[in-house]
């Protein structure tokens, strides 16, 4: 285990644009323009946020599949449990540092204060590429990281939750491994995103999209844009298409928005007429991207980010909209549906230039709101119905965005 301020060594490379992207040190500039208008913190108290309260580095070998031995790093970072126990997701990603685990989990703080979750920040990951994992390679890293990291993990300590390319199964394996350590136990709540059938809550699995969508129909009730107070006919333009991506789609196209690009890891497709969602999900789920689609133009992601739409939605990955890309972003919403997708001199760009960011803490919110539903209902033996998620969901991200 490591002191506060020992998060990683592995400091970014120089950016070629000069642009500063170690996401550590974002989340720090960003914390500093956000310290300005704050009064009557004393300055201890504010250093004490800057820094994460525990940090986590492990490594461990697994057996492949095939039979070979491989060693894995992996890390959680609790950044602050001054509301409650730690609360974030576990990312499986080749590009996962201890400094970027260690900005989300800041980010995780944030957040669960904006829609009064009580649970603190935390955040989790391990540094492999699932796409050239099976899922015997995949489970058993699970296990061995969730035993690696022992009673760090628990209901009422630190709770992970899927991220980027963890699943419902990837928590179902984390839940049974703790459980196999805590026999006896009311386990369920010591992790959230799991199946339905292990304590998982409805709405869970669209809560983060959903909630963008939400985020972003109160904020143009609170603040109308000129010329641009409904979503309906809006063109909306998606990068990434996992969870997130596809409940946002789906959500704002219930809604009456036209859906004119989506991306995923290989590429993206566009049709300004609009997308049939149907459609692209049999697509992806058949060839295993949405690249290729008839009636579509092929884009490259960073193609996507600029084109002319009303709403960009960044959904995949973080530093996507950047000081070098940021002067010819045309939308005139961004709605951060990723972590961390946009940097502060992009930020900085796209204030000047009058186009409105609406922030990754308020507008993902959702996640974390259901996990806590989720959580709330594994410890008192409850199910709510959908209905009854939603709602309280609704409620409570129209409240933050007001905020
Ligand atoms: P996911 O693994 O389900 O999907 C990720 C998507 O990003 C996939 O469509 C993938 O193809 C795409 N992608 C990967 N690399 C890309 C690239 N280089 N360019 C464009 N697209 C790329 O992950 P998710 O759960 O949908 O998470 C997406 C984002 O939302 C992440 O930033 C995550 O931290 C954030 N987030 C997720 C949740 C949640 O509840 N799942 C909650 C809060 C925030």
């Amino acid at each position: 285990m490591k002191g506060p301020n020992d998060v990683g060594s592995e400091a970014a490379e120089p950016d070629a644009a000069s642009e500063e992207l170690d996401p550590l040190l974002i989340i720090q500039e960003q914390f500093d323009r956000a310290r300005a208008h704050l009064t009557g913190f004393k300055r201890g108290l504010i250093e004490f946020f800057q820094v994460p309260k525990r940090s986590i580095s492990v490594c461990f070998p697994v057996e492949m599949e095939d039979g070979s031995v491989r060693t894995f790093h992996g890390y959680r970072v609790l950044h602050n449990r001054a509301l409650g126990p730690g609360k974030g997701g576990i990312r499986y990603h080749p590009e996962v540092t201890e400094r970027e685990v260690a900005a989300l989990a800041a980010l995780m703080t944030w957040k669960c204060a904006i829609v009064k979750v009580p649970f603190g920040g935390a955040k989790g990951g391990v540094v492999c590429d699932p796409k050239e994992l099976t899922e015997t390679d995949l489970r058993r890293i699970t296990r061995r990281f969730v035993h690696e990291l022992g009673d760090n993990l628990g209901p009422h300590t630190d709770i992970p939750a899927p991220d980027l390319y963890t699943t419902e199964q990837t928590m179902a394996w984390i839940f049974d491994t703790y459980d196999i350590l805590h026999p006896g136990e009311n386990n369920r709540p010591v992790v959230t995103g799991k199946p339905l059938d292990l304590g998982g809550s409805v709405g869970r699995r669209a809560a983060t999209g959903y909630g963008a969508f939400l985020v972003t129909e109160r904020y143009l009730e609170v603040a109308p844009l000129q010329d641009f107070t409904s979503l309906r006919n809006a063109r909306v333009a998606i990068q990434g298409f996992g969870q997130v991506g596809l409940a946002a789609a789906e959500a704002f196209r219930d809604a009456g928005a036209r859906i004119v690009a989506l991306s995923d890891s290989q590429g993206a497709i566009h049709r300004e007429e609009g997308l049939d969602l149907a459609a692209v999900v049999a697509h992806k789920r058949e060839h295993g991207t949405l690249v290729g689609l008839p009636e579509t133009r092929t884009l490259t992601n960073e193609d996507l980010l600029l084109l002319d739409c009303d709403i960009l939605i960044p959904a995949a990955l973080g530093n996507q909209i950047r000081a070098d890309n940021a002067a010819k972003i045309r939308a005139r919403l961004v709605v951060e549906a990723a972590n961390a997708p946009t940097t502060p001199a992009a930020d900085d760009i796209l204030r000047e230039r009058g186009v409105i960011v609406v922030p990754d803490i308020l507008v993902n919110a959702g996640g974390v709101t259901v996990s806590y539903f989720e959580w709330v209902q594994n410890i008192e033996n409850e199910e709510w119905d959908l209905e009854e998620v939603n709602a309280r969901l609704r409620r409570r991200l129209r409240r933050g965005t007001r905020q």
